[in-house]
């Protein structure tokens, strides 16, 4: 084909697109809005933020641990309550605290993969990424005996080269479900946490708390008023790969 067909074929693409699309919504007015959209669309396969609704069951994931002052807490109001959660942590964490992530594991909680030091995906070069992403699963794997299937990008921020680094692995990208950011790290105080969750809650939330962030850990106090009344209503805690396992039986 010579340039002039390409671009014929190009044009003719673009055009298809654009009628599926305005078919779909009518609300789309300009080419850039088309782009958007497609481009969110493609991200969005990659991407989870919710597992299935057809059953009474919740996934609270918590970021940036471990830590040996709150990440032991955070596993006991857990274990009073029959819980099961994921923790998504950082390699440099689980380096200073490799015990702690121990007992995270041994007490049956799963475990992600969060960066080495919290990086800004949309910031960094492919080869930080995977980096930041091999080192980490490596500290895990050490401490662990297992290597982590889900990653979570730190601040919820994803781009097509953390799409590339991941493609040829086993990685599921895990965000949380918008209505389930507890904004916990920012401390709004335990009863806005409490209130944030208990009235969004939802069939298949991905619940979003931190076992570590600056300053105090409200997560725990919340846990405690959180987990017996979501128990109350009928909800069982299941980790992201158990709600990610229902999905697919549920096809
Ligand atoms: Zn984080």
């Amino acid at each position: 084909m010579n340039n002039n067909t390409i671009v014929k074929v190009l044009i003719v693409i673009i055009m298809i697109l654009s009628t599926i699309i305005f078919w779909k919504d009518k609300s789309i007015s300009s080419f850039k809005n088309i782009i958007d959209v497609v481009s969110h669309r493609v991200e969005e396969k990659e991407v989870i933020r919710k597992g299935i609704t057809y059953e009474k069951v919740i996934a609270i994931t918590f970021d940036d641990g471990p830590h040996p002052r709150f990440t032991p807490k955070v596993l006991d109001v857990l274990r009073e309550n029959n819980a099961k959660a994921t923790f998504f942590v950082l390699g440099k964490h689980a380096e200073w605290y490799s015990k702690t992530l121990l007992q995270v594991k041994e007490e049956g909680h799963e475990i992600g993969n969060h960066s080495y030091s919290h990086v800004d995906i949309k910031k960094s070069s492919e080869e930080v990424i995977k980096s930041e992403i091999e080192k980490t699963q490596d500290i895990i794997f050490k401490i662990t005996g297992e290597s982590p299937r889900l990653f979570r990008p730190p601040f919820g921020f994803y781009s097509e080269k953390l799409l590339n680094v991941l493609k040829e692995s086993e990685y599921r990208i895990i965000l949380w479900t918008e209505t389930q950011d507890s904004l916990d790290w920012n401390h709004p105080g335990v009863d806005n946490i409490v209130m944030k969750i208990l009235s969004n809650a939802q069939n298949g939330d991905i619940i979003l708390l931190h076992d570590y962030a600056e300053g105090e850990c409200e997560a725990i106090e919340a846990l405690e008023i959180i987990l017996p009344e979501l128990k109350k209503r009928g909800f069982s805690f299941v980790t992201v790969s158990e709600l990610l396992e229902l999905d697919t039986q549920g096809d």
